[in-house]
């Protein structure tokens, strides 16, 4: 099947509206560190008010909807002990979001505050997760000082925002936005040219289109060449079982993944 929403590298699919913070030029914080100027997403008028909680913020804060302790469940990591930061905030509705509260949700914390939280909390494993974190510039000097502190540092995008600021060492887990989803305009390809072998590759597939549509990405981009390709099915609308002899008749190195939280604990659990 032709991946018909898949544009030139480089170019937005949008609705033509872009939005930004306001701010033009990068600054500098008191720890020392310089924030890219905010991200510029594609987001229609009607839907502007996604970004209100992270656009009242004060300039140097994060607004944090939870840090919390738990099992990574979706990457190359899943079954590890993992410290997660979820940012407030997301542009994007995929139909299968299971973290809806983050999208209000969370209250402004500090850099300091932050670090101090997911230090206390231990372990060598932290993934910084949304909503969308990208959109908050401040997530860079976040994701750099866990590096510095020698965490292994994970962090799960959208795909709808520029990886490019983020800090090399950092390993993304890009998802790519599939028809299903509802969101797959969204997507934005030129990240697919900045993957590095310790990135990942993510596609959350609700049915058989779905499945189509992303192995034909996967193969025109070479993505299994660049780095570990997932695809995992969307809860309830696609069995394991199922998505594993799709894979199998590919021939391609795609990895099966479970939403292992779903199977551990209830799916609308939340904080795990
Ligand atoms: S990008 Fe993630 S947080 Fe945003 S709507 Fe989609 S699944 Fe939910």
């Amino acid at each position: 099947m032709a991946a018909t929403n898949d544009p030139d590298p480089g170019k937005l699919m949008s609705s033509g509206f872009t939005i930004s913070d306001g701010r033009d030029d990068s600054i500098i914080v008191d720890v020392g560190t310089t924030i890219p100027a905010a991200a510029i997403v594609p987001i229609a008028p009607t839907h502007r008010h996604r970004l209100r909680p992270i656009e009242q913020k004060p300039a140097g804060t994060l607004v944090v909807h939870e840090i919390y302790r738990s099992i990574q469940g979706e990457s190359t990591f899943a079954g590890l002990p993992c410290v997660f930061v979820r940012l407030t905030g997301c542009h994007l509705r995929c139909g299968y979001c299971d973290t809806p509260h983050a999208f209000f949700e969370g209250a402004p914390r500090g850099l300091d505050q932050v670090v101090e939280a997911v230090l206390e909390l231990g372990g060598d494993l932290v993934e910084i997760t949304g909503g969308e974190p990208l959109l908050q510039p401040e997530v860079h000097p976040l994701l750099t000082r866990l590096a510095d502190a020698g965490k292994t540092v994970l962090l799960e995008t959208s795909g709808a925002v520029d990886i490019a600021p983020v800090d090399p060492r950092v390993r993304v887990i890009l998802d790519i936005k599939t028809p299903g989803s509802g969101e797959a305009a969204a997507n934005l390809w030129s990240n697919l040219d900045r993957l590095r072998p310790t990135d990942e590759v993510k596609a959350v597939l609700c049915n058989r289109g779905d499945f189509d549509w992303a192995v034909d990405v996967v193969r025109r981009h070479r993505l299994v060449d660049r780095c570990p390709v997932l695809f995992s099915a969307a809860f309830g609308a696609v069995g394991p079982t199922e998505l594993a002899g799709w894979i199998l008749e590919t021939g391609l190195p795609i990895r099966l993944q479970v939403q292992l939280h779903k199977i551990l604990w209830d799916p609308a659990a939340r904080g795990v």
